[in-house]
C-alpha cells in the first residue's frame, strides 16, 4: 500500500444525503460508521439540525446501522449520540486507534459490512483505510476548527488532494 492509496477515498461526496446507500447495500455494506464534527455538525456545535436527524431515522429505517467514531471526548460525543439515537465511540485517537474497530465490534458487524465516514482525509480515511474499510470523504461543514486542523491537516490535505 503506498502512501496515497492511504489516503485516498473510496468515494466523495458533497454532504451526507448524497451518500448512495443502495449502491453501498449493493456492495453488501449495512454498517456505517460516523465522524461527528464537521462531518455530522460544525465543530463542537451541540446543535444538530433536524434534518439530520431526520436523515438518520431514515437510514436506520431502511436497514442500516450508523455510530458515531469521535475523536472528540465522552460529554460531547454522548450527547450527540443520543440526540441521535445511535451508539458511539469517543476519543478514538484517529488514525493510530482501534475506534474503527471497537465500532464494528459495538454493532455486531464485520469489517467488510462496514463503510468509514468523515470530512478529513488524515484521521478518518487513513484511520479507516489502514483496517482496509470502505472510506467516504465528506465535504468538510465551514466552521471553526481544532487548532491543530485549520493549521497542520488541512494544508496537508490541500497538498494531498492534487494527487488523489
Ligand atoms: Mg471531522
Amino acid at each position: 500500500m503506498g502512501l496515497l492509496d492511504i489516503v485516498r477515498p473510496k468515494m466523495q461526496v458533497n454532504s451526507l444525503m448524497e451518500i448512495p446507500l443502495e449502491e453501498l447495500r449493493a456492495q453488501g455494506i449495512c454498517y456505517l460508521l460516523f465522524d461527528l464534527d464537521n462531518t455530522i455538525v460544525p465543530y463542537n456545535d451541540p446543535n444538530i439540525p433536524d434534518e439530520i436527524i431526520a436523515w438518520f431515522q431514515q437510514i436506520k429505517g431502511a436497514g442500516f446501522f450508523p455510530c458515531l467514531v469521535s475523536n472528540n471526548h465522552g460529554p460531547r460525543v454522548e450527547d450527540a449520540a443520543g440526540k441521535l439515537d445511535i451508539p458511539f465511540i469517543c476519543d478514538a485517537k484517529k488514525p493510530w486507534g482501534d475506534g474503527f474497530l471497537r465500532a464494528v465490534a459495538l454493532l455486531g458487524g464485520r469489517k467488510e459490512q462496514t463503510a468509514v465516514v468523515g470530512d478529513q482525509l488524515l484521521t478518518d480515511m487513513v484511520g479507516g483505510n489502514k483496517d482496509c474499510f470502505f472510506t467516504i470523504l465528506v465535504a468538510p461543514m465551514k466552521s471553526k476548527e481544532y487548532w491543530f486542523t485549520t493549521h497542520f491537516s488541512r494544508r496537508v490535505e490541500k497538498i494531498l488532494k492534487k494527487f488523489l
